[in-house]
């Protein structure tokens, strides 16, 4: 579909009502594969990480992941799940070359965690995320397709697997129908996802880098004509894998789905492809038939009952979770919760809260990275977290400043070398000869010849025009090359001209 047929977004609002849900897959962190001994390293040659469990090969058992599951249960405790008290896993029976025993090892109508919540926030409005489930299971291994325009099937000479991810642990989390977001829809399936990836990562359950596919979502989009009692057919948009890319997904879903129905005619149950290049989806696999796996519990695995005590330890392992934290530092650095979303939407919490572990004011690490750096990042098209400089470098910047030996022009130049891979501020600093001048001979010369090259000026300020005293401190910082402190060559004209 063109995108002269999608209905404008606004206008689509009028009419009709979006639901979403979102389903979400995280490759846990852990060192071996799910049901095997498998090393998981990312990028390693092809094919190298397998063995005769990952491979389905006769005769073969699997042994299940202590660790994969503790850290199942501690993402669902996390999420505020029900843990199951005894639960199985099940085989999953297709047949795709990138499941090489014929069936996912996966978990079906006895998931490991139900019935949590997840609280996310857009535009000062807090939305309840319902969670489904969250279970465990295993990834699939990766399909290459080569010889076409597209990397997908279609159009390829041939195609090549890597077994590596074959057994992976993978966790899918899944959300219940969101139905009361509307316009907002969009924005709350990022949110979301934003909030879940920053709950992994203090979890410290999985890298949840999308660019590598540790972390991809399947968005479910639907609507429905405003005050209907039915929700729409919902089409399930696969494997997106950046957090712009889930609201994008969702909005253009909605509009595309707006403009078939103004059409008189109905949306497909279907999965879709999202083309990151233009924004659009494209139709996959229709979804009309429900496909039948014929799960069976599987017979290889013992069940899964976690007791009271192993939950509890387990529980007691949370770290703060990120909107305690937000929370907490938004009154410790004493901000208003606007100020808070700012650093969170840039994304400086981090950073900003490392630097003030650093020993930096919290005023002055915001400064910095919402200021001079964040214009830096924003300059050379790259990400905060890119920058050639750490946390405990700009703490050292502004404890420069503080104690007065640069000023914040000199600062600046002293960020030059730091970013340029000079070392740390104070050696960049050394090196540069970047300290603020005290009241050395150099500086009562540079005040002198000042006053000796602008005796209009001189003469002004002796007559009482105290404003007029600016232009010559200007005079002054030019010839020191910004290395005087301000307030200190105005005290000392003052002294001469007084
Ligand atoms: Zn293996």
């Amino acid at each position: 579909m063109s995108t002269e047929q999608l209905v404008d977004f606004d206008e689509l609002l009028t009419r009709y009502e979006p639901v979403i849900g979102l389903e979400t897959h995280v490759e846990l962190g852990t060192a071996s594969k799910m049901f095997c001994g498998c090393a998981t390293t990312f990028g390693a040659e092809p094919n190298t990480q397998t063995c005769p469990v990952c491979l389905g090969l006769p005769g073969s058992l699997p042994v299940a992941n202590e660790m994969a599951i503790e850290s199942t249960i501690r993402i669902g405790l996390a999420l505020g799940c029900r843990i199951a008290t005894w639960c199985r896993f099940a085989r999953k029976n297709y047949f795709y070359p990138d499941i090489p025993k014929g069936f996912q090892t996966t978990q079906y109508d006895e998931p490991l965690c139900t019935a949590g919540h997840l609280d996310v926030e857009v535009d000062g409005e807090t939305y309840r995320v319902e969670i489904e489930r969250v279970h465990l299971e295993e990834d699939t291994g990766k399909n290459l397709h080569v010889g076409g325009a597209t990397g997908r099937i279609h159009g390829a000479d041939h195609s090549l697997i890597d077994y590596n991810r074959a057994g992976i642990p993978l966790v899918e989390i899944v959300t219940r129908p969101i139905p009361n977001a509307g316009a907002k829809a969009p924005e709350v399936a990022r949110a979301y996802v934003t909030e879940l990836r920053e709950i992994l990562l203090a979890l410290g359950v999985s890298e949840v880098r999308m660019e590598q596919g540790n972390l991809r979502c399947d968005v479910n989009t639907s609507l429905a004509p405003i005050g209907s009692l039915e929700w729409g057919t919902r089409t399930e948009t696969k494997n997106v894998n950046s957090l712009r890319s889930v609201e994008r997904a969702v909005r253009f879903e909605m509009r595309r789905q707006a403009a078939v129905l103004d059409a008189g005619e109905r949306v497909i149950q279907e999965t879709r492809h999202f083309h990151e290049d233009t924004a659009t989806t494209s139709p996959g696999r229709s979804k009309e038939e429900a496909t039948d796996y014929r799960y069976f519990p599987e017979p290889d695995l013992v069940p899964v009952a976690p007791d009271e005590d192993w939950v509890a330890k387990l529980a007691a392992t949370l770290p703060e979770l990120p909107a305690a934290r937000r929370v907490r530092l938004t009154e410790e650095w004493g901000l208003s919760p606007t100020e808070m979303a700012w650093l969170v939407n840039a994304g400086a919490l981090g950073l900003v809260s490392d630097t003030v572990a650093a020993g930096a004011s919290p005023a002055d690490a915001r400064k910095w990275w919402l200021g001079e750096l964040a214009r830096r990042a924003n300059d050379a098209g790259v990400e905060l977290t890119e920058l050639a400089v750490t946390p405990q470098q700009v703490a050292q910047l502004a404890g420069l400043v503080a104690a007065g030996t640069i000023n914040d022009q000199l600062a600046r130049q002293a960020l030059d070398g730091v970013l340029a891979g000079e070392g740390d501020p104070a050696a960049v600093v050394e090196a540069r000869g970047l300290a603020v001048m005290g009241e050395s001979d150099e500086l009562v010369a540079a005040v002198d010849a000042a006053i000796e090259g602008n005796p209009d000026v001189a003469e002004k300020v002796r007559g009482g025009k105290v404003q007029a005293i600016g232009a010559l401190v200007g005079a002054v910082m030019k010839t020191t090359r910004g290395k005087a402190d301000a307030a200190t060559v105005k005290r000392m004209l003052e002294e001469r001209l007084g």
